[in-house]
């Protein structure tokens, strides 16, 4: 499955994958972060089909069209905010990226471009999210090929560095 991730910097908003994930909040109602930025993107009818859904639980996706954005669909996904470690936070964090993928092969999505969830704002140490986010994907598609390509769309270097040493151990 590792010949099928990729991990590339830049800006997650400028993805031409089928389906784009955005780190949420429970709300669904927009926020800050790589959150903001996709709404920014998307335009304001993201935000009027993000009303309709009423919320999303931590570790689940729901989706939505993708607007103005190049990806046809976003997944919405709340990351867990960081506590220490004992408070599921892994499997929490494993699930996003699960939830993503299954509504994405649900949807007949070949591509599947992710920030890197719950590191920001959320506070989850980057090389600990990098393990759980690349394990759970490679989990996924051992037994899905018809996702062909997953892409991890990392802002800056170091959290790339994150993601390209996960990947080299996974
Ligand atoms: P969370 O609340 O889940 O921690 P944040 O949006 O605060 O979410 O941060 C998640 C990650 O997304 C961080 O690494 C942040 O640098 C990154 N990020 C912010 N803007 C973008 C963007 N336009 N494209 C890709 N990643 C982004």
């Amino acid at each position: 499955m590792k010949d099928r991730i990729e991990i590339i910097q830049g800006d997650i908003t400028r993805s031409d994958a089928d389906a784009i994930a955005n780190a949420a909040n429970t709300s669904l109602l927009g926020g800050g972060g790589v959150d903001g930025a996709i709404h920014r993107a998307a335009g304001p009818q993201l935000l009027a089909e993000c009303r309709t859904l009423h919320g999303c639980e931590t570790g689940k996706a729901k989706i939505t069209r993708g607007y103005n954005l190049k990806a046809k669909y976003v997944l919405h996904t709340p990351g867990p905010v960081w506590s220490g470690g004992g408070r599921g936070e892994a499997e929490k964090l494993a699930g996003c990226y699960r939830s993503c993928l299954e509504l994405a092969s649900e949807h007949g999505c070949r591509t599947v471009d992710f920030p890197s969830i719950s590191t920001g704002v959320y506070g989850y140490p980057v090389d600990r999210a990098a393990r759980v986010a690349l394990s759970a994907i490679a989990d996924y598609l051992a037994s899905h090929p018809e996702i062909e390509r997953v892409r991890m769309v990392c802002f800056d270097a170091h959290t790339k560095a994150a993601y390209d040493a996960a990947l080299s151990e996974l």
